[in-house]
């Protein structure tokens, strides 16, 4: 503005020395009058816009000036717009008749003058400082127009103050808008900004720093910061006047971003960035400072629950119990759980290719899924599972393409859905097989869902056994409106209530029931004996959810057993009225039975001859031998056949024959034996009496045919020699007579003798008590004129009452007392002592001699028939101690000889058993 003003001065000076001049003439005057009155109104002018007017009022001011001062019709006043280029008509002096829209450039506006009635147009280019024109004043007369160029001073003053005007004015107007925009931008701006003095005292702040502080500061009062109470982000107390602007401030440098916490009056806090920044003169003075501060309570919340829900997610898929696991475009790991890690059986880096140990891992093309992909993942150690995948495409930030990736381990699942499969098989093979076998079983099976059993089906052979149709409701206490069944069940032959029958009592009680033999007797009276059993199905509570039983047709096993225990019966009747002792034994000859006569012959009751019992009745000497010949013939499934002894009940052993059969089963198992014994002590006795007979026979035939030729050849022989002496009358006839004679004498005792023994083996005993002592004086008694004569000592001894045949033992004892006389010692008389004692079961005898006594080579051979040891010294046939042993032999003893030797005399020895003697 001073400039302008400057500018105005040295015309007004100009126009003063014209004035003096041309001080001649009015015209002149006048001319100058107007000049100096133009001029100073310009003066005025230039003096005013330094003040408060707007340029409009100021361009009017100078048009009026030029217009009047040169007595124009008419003054326009163009401007070019800065926008457009063009000139625009900013003041005129009266209404302009021409179209303003179009350009009216300075060399058209005479043109357009003219055609508007104006004769002629004085063009003036307003041009700034720069010599830019930035308008035209053009004043238009209507009148032909011829002046000097002077004279249109006045008209370029006017442009000079226009072109001032518009300069000073428009920038002041330019710099109040930049003002109220600089303003309007502050106040519109979303973060606080504030300014203050180099004493902090605040001199600005706009309408976001109000709202942040909650207030409105007091400019050029309040220091620092528009909010009195601040604190540090971790919530501790920040004085005022260390605040992040006073901070800059007092260091006079610009501070990087910092965090704080301010405090409104209502109490609400707002988390803030400050950037605190001083200002300085282009002396480097440092004028005051500025503050933007940016609020990021929302920021900071959205932080915090943006890193919490972060923290939850990453837990949540660390937690989670699939493996999940992303990847970048191109494949390599950038995250992964914890179950990604069991499941690969190691723990990968980051970035790692996932396809080096994830079987499921791929890129993803834009917009591709995957649902469900299975797959086999391989672990370090060799182990495997298969997995189903899912996998999902992602964008980072940067807007590349990833893949995340939930594997689920399903092997698990895969061995569960195969078992199922196969269960699921199973089960429906197991039904058909079920079916199959209710429909086949011969067993009667019946089932029912109700515990109370009043609905019951069956299978065939249910329904055949109670008589019922297939498919009826075989329970007794229907309550589906259906006749009840008509049989009665009946157990141990009373008749079974309705809630005591299998399945009704298995349903009650949630126990199996069993019934050995069930009847059910029908209208018909007929029966069906069943074997029946019921068992409940229990739920996983433990309570009856159904019951099924199962009943076995027992009728005709019923009967068959009957029949069985009968024909049992009968045989047992059978076997104890045998005449035979009767025994059945099993595989190892243990005894399953034995028949009364077994039982009255050994004296055994029945249990002491069960199992190996009966052994106890066999001789001690045989039970070795009887088991191992019955081992034997088991093993060969033999026949068996053996002779042993076996007590009697009398405590006598006797002879039995054991014969005995294998036994088999119907379906050819081999059982045992069963067998009979018989006693056969007297064929056995019989037999060796006969056997015995035979041996003598020989041996008496081989002795006849020797002995009995002796004589008979003396007799021949003699016989002859008499014939001849007898014919020729020479040797001597008397004592060839009595040779012959003596033969046959002989013989005649040879064959007495003979028929003596022979007579023995023939005869049976008749047995009566024998008192021997009485036999042996009668004996004695007949011996007397042989005892005589050879002076005969005979003691005899007490001898008791046997069981015999008297005649025979008489025998006996006259042998054995004539043998001990005979074979006497010459020079001693015989000493013959007959005693007997008693030894166990039996009498012992004993006749001893002080005779020639017998050489032991010989006590065997003198039993025998003919035997003799002396000649015919002694005359003797070699029967009599035969006949001896036959007679003791038939009495059931023995006979036996003992001597020291020849010399020392003989005894004969004899037991006979002892008997009870009859009454
Ligand atoms: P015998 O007497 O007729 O010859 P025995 O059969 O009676 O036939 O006797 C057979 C033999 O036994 C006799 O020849 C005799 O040698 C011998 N003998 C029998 N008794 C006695 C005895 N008491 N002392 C010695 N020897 C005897």
């Amino acid at each position: 503005m001073e400039q302008a003003v400057l500018s105005v001065g040295p015309t007004v000076s100009a126009l003063a020395g014209i004035r003096e001049e041309s001080a001649l003439g009015n015209h002149a005057r006048a001319d100058l009058e107007a000049r100096v009155v133009a001029l100073t109104r310009l003066h005025d002018l230039a003096m005013a816009l330094a003040g408060p007017h707007d340029l409009q009022t100021a361009l009017d001011a100078i048009l009026s000036i030029a217009v009047e001062f040169h007595g124009a019709a008419q003054g326009l006043l163009y401007l070019v717009d800065e926008q457009t280029g063009t000139l625009r008509v900013r003041a005129k002096t009266q209404m302009a008749v021409f179209d303003d829209t179009v350009d009216p450039r300075s060399e058209t506006f005479s043109s357009l003058a003219n055609t508007a009635g104006f004769r002629s147009t004085h063009n003036t280019l307003i041009l700034n400082r720069s010599g830019e024109t930035v308008g035209v004043l053009s004043l238009q007369f209507r009148d032909p127009h011829e002046r000097e160029p002077q004279q249109f001073q006045i008209a370029e003053m006017c442009a000079r103050h226009a072109a001032s005007a518009v300069e000073v004015i428009g920038a002041r107007e330019a710099s109040r808008e930049m003002d109220r925009r600089s303003r309007e931008i502050l106040n519109s701006l979303p973060v606080a900004v504030y300014a203050t003095d180099a004493a902090g005292r605040l001199t600005d702040y706009n309408e976001a720093a109000a709202r942040l502080w909650g207030r409105h500061p007091e400019i050029g009062k309040d220091r620092w910061c528009g909010s009195a109470v601040m604190y540090w982000p971790d919530g501790s107390s920040l004085p005022i006047d260390q605040c992040p602007m006073a901070m800059a401030i007092q260091q006079k440098r610009v501070l990087p971003a910092m965090e704080a916490v301010v405090e409104r009056p209502d109490g609400t806090r707002r988390d803030i960035l400050a950037h605190p920044r001083p200002l300085f003169d282009a002396a480097g003075n440092m004028v005051g400072a500025i503050n933007v501060l940016v609020d990021i309570t929302e920021d900071k919340h959205s932080r915090r629950a943006m890193s919490e829900s972060e923290e939850r997610l990453r837990k949540l898929v660390d937690l989670m119990p699939a493996a999940v696991y992303t990847c970048d475009q191109h494949g390599r790991l950038t995250l992964f759980n914890r179950s990604a890690i069991e499941l690969w059986g190691r723990e990968p880096q980051l970035n790692d290719l996932a396809t080096d140990f994830s079987g499921d891992a791929c890129t993803l093309n834009e917009g591709e899924t995957f649902r469900q992909a299975e797959g086999m993942v391989e672990r370090p150690d060799g182990s495997r599972s298969i997995v189903s995948t899912n996998i999902d495409p992602f964008y980072d930030s940067s807007g590349h393409i990833g893949a995340i990736h939930v594997v689920q381990d399903i092997t698990r699942l895969k061995r569960i859905e195969g078992d199922l499969r196969q269960s699921r098989n199973s089960e429906q093979a197991r039904r058909a097989e079920l079916e199959t076998l209710m429909l086949t079983a011969p067993a009667a099976i019946f089932i029912t869902s109700d515990p109370q059993c009043r609905h019951i089906t069956g299978n065939p052979a249910a329904c055949a056994l109670l008589r019922a149709q297939p498919g009826d409701n075989l329970s007794k206490t229907s309550e589906d409106g259906g006749q009840p069944p008509e049989w009665t069940a009946f157990y141990n032959g009373e008749a079974l209530p309705v809630e005591d029958l299998p399945m009704r009592m298995a349903g009650r009680t949630g126990k199996p029931t069993s019934y050995q033999e069930l009847e059910f007797r029908f209208p018909d009276g007929t029966s069906t004996w069943v074997y029946g059993n019921a068992a409940p199905v229990l739920d996983e509570t433990g309570a009856v959810r159904a019951v099924i039983a199962t009943f076995v047709d027992i009728t005709e096993l019923k009967s068959a057993s009957r029949n069985l225990a009968e024909s049992e019966q009968r045989f047992r009747n059978m076997a104890d009225y045998s005449p035979v002792m009767v025994r059945v034994r099993d595989t190892r000859g243990q005894c399953l039975y034995v028949n009364q006569l077994w039982r009255e012959f050994t004296g055994q009751t029945l249990e002491q001859s069960l199992g190996l019992g009966w052994l106890s009745a066999v001789h001690p000497e045989e039970r070795a031998m009887v088991q191992e010949a019955f081992h034997r013939s088991a093993s060969a499934r033999a026949h068996f056949r053996l002779e042993y002894r076996i007590r009697r009940h009398d405590g006598q052993w006797r002879w039995a024959l054991d014969a005995a059969g294998p036994r088999f089963s119907s379906d050819g198992e081999f059982l045992g034996y069963v067998g009979s014994i018989i006693d056969i002590t007297e064929r056995r006795e019989m037999e060796e009496s006969l056997r015995q007979a035979n041996a003598d026979l020989q041996e008496f035939t081989y002795a006849a045919a020797h002995d009995l030729q002796e004589p008979l050849r003396n007799m021949v022989i003699y016989g002859e020699l008499l014939a001849d002496s007898l014919g020729r009358l020479e040797g001597d006839p008397q004592r060839f007579l009595s040779f012959t004679l003596e033969g046959a004498k002989r013989m005649q005792t040879l064959v007495a003798d003979l028929l003596t023994y022979t007579h023995l083996s023939n005869n049976q005993l008749e047995q009566s008590d024998v008192d021997t002592g009485k036999v042996v004086a009668e004996v004695v008694q007949s011996l007397q004129p042989l005892i005589e004569e050879s002076k005969a000592v005979i003691d005899t001894g007490s001898l008791p009452v046997v069981r015999g045949h008297e005649t025979r033992l008489s025998q006996l004892f006259s042998n054995l007392i004539t043998n001990a006389i005979r074979y006497r010692r010459p020079e001693a008389a015989p000493h013959i002592q007959v005693s007997c004692e008693r030894a166990e079961a039996e009498w012992s005898f004993a006749v001893r001699d002080n005779g020639i006594g017998i050489n032991p080579a010989y006590h065997q051979q003198i039993f025998g028939v003919f035997k003799r040891l002396h000649g015919r010294s002694i005359s003797g046939t070699g029967i009599g101690l035969a006949i001896c042993r036959r007679v003791v032999e038939q009495h059931g003893g023995r006979i036996w000889v003992t001597s020291a030797g020849e010399g020392h005399g003989s005894t004969f020895h004899f037991t006979l058993p002892m008997r009870e003697s009859s009454p």
